[in-house]
């Protein structure tokens, strides 16, 4: 239940995102398509402030989140990067297993960026493009 209404909170966020895309538009968008190769899925990347990793209180919330929330388990903080790597139980043979019910972290992966270009993958399919005006 609290799980739904957290993830329910996400998709508010992602929601919040588009909006704000409207008045001013992302400088990069996502080309191309998923390859299935299980990368992403077995290297959740995700990027927090630095100072996040100063604390102890935070580290652990954010880790909470991604396990409570996307049901990820952590695989290594890299503080140097400023990123936590989580990895997925239900990656199947490089197929999600729970496709249809899948976070929404997972729906709208990748993203493409208000200013900066986003990293995929070397083996990604996806790979971002800066937008002509
Ligand atoms: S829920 Fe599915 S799409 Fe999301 S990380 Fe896990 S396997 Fe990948």
């Amino acid at each position: 239940m609290l799980r739904k209404f957290l993830r329910a909170l996400q998709e508010v966020d992602y929601a919040l995102v588009r909006l704000v895309e409207w008045p001013f538009p992302k400088k990069y968008q996502r080309r191309g398509q998923c390859h299935k190769t299980g990368v992403c899925c077995r290297n959740i990347g995700v990027v927090a402030p630095d100072w996040v990793f100063r604390s102890r209180a935070a580290t652990r919330m954010v880790q909470w989140w991604y396990e409570y929330v996307n049901e990820f388990y952590l695989k290594q903080i890299e503080a140097d990067e400023q990123v936590f790597v989580f990895g997925c139980p239900y990656l199947k043979e490089n197929t999600c297993s729970r496709y249809a019910s899948r976070p929404p972290i997972c729906r709208n992966y990748p993203q493409g960026g208000f200013f900066t270009r986003p990293a995929t993958f070397q083996t990604c399919g996806y790979h971002f493009q800066k937008k002509l005006r």
